[in-house]
């Protein structure tokens, strides 16, 4: 999976509409402390369907809603979209959006989707919120630390097949 492009409004501190192009190959982010590169990573990672605020560096999942400034009102939404090819270059358009005291929506390629269903769209591509391929700080760290069965979910998820089990699950409560 290619990740073609992303847009960002009202995430974190991208309170005005964003706009980035990735280029196939390697991509670096620089710029000064605090100047919202971290950000960018998040707003990937959320976008895939992250559910747990404390690995977003939040206290709960609103506050990825840009939060208000000394010279700035808040938001009351937070949007990101994604624009990736899958491995048949088929064309995904990934959108999550977020209100205050509305929770989050979904949309892949224009269709209203389930949380699972974009989980599951990752899972298979072997990338996703939890991709190995998404490497945050203090990462390696944890991956030595991890108990065993930690570290098998992070190779099954390297490897693909973390999107089975999820089928398993739904499958055996049916
Ligand atoms: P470093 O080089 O130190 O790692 P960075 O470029 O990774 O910095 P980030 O951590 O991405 O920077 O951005 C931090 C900035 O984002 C801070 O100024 C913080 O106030 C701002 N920020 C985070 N969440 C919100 C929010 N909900 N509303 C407004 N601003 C926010
Ligand atoms: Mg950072």
């Amino acid at each position: 999976m290619q990740i073609h492009r992303l847009k960002l409004s009202g995430f974190k501190s991208f309170v005005e509409p964003a706009e980035l192009r990735i280029e196939p190959g390697l991509t670096g982010v620089v710029g000064p402390n605090g100047c919202g590169k971290s950000n960018l990573l998040e707003a990937i990672r959320w976008v895939m369907g992250e559910t747990s605020a404390k690995s977003l560096r939040s206290g709960g999942m609103e506050d990825v809603i840009f939060a208000g400034t000394s010279t700035r009102p808040p938001r009351d939404f937070a949007e990101v979209v994604l624009h990736a090819s899958d491995d048949r270059d088929e064309e995904l358009v990934v959108t999550r959006r977020i209100e205050r005291g509305a929770g989050s929506a979904y949309r892949v390629n224009g269709r209203d989707v389930r949380a699972k269903d974009v989980a599951l769209t990752f899972a298979d591509a072997a990338t996703g919120a939890h991709s190995p391929a998404l490497v945050s700080q203090g990462k390696i760290a944890q991956v030595i630390a991890a108990k065993p069965a930690e570290r098998r979910a992070m190779l099954e998820e390297a490897a693909g097949i973390a999107g089975l089990h999820v089928r398993r699950k739904d499958a055996e409560s049916k």
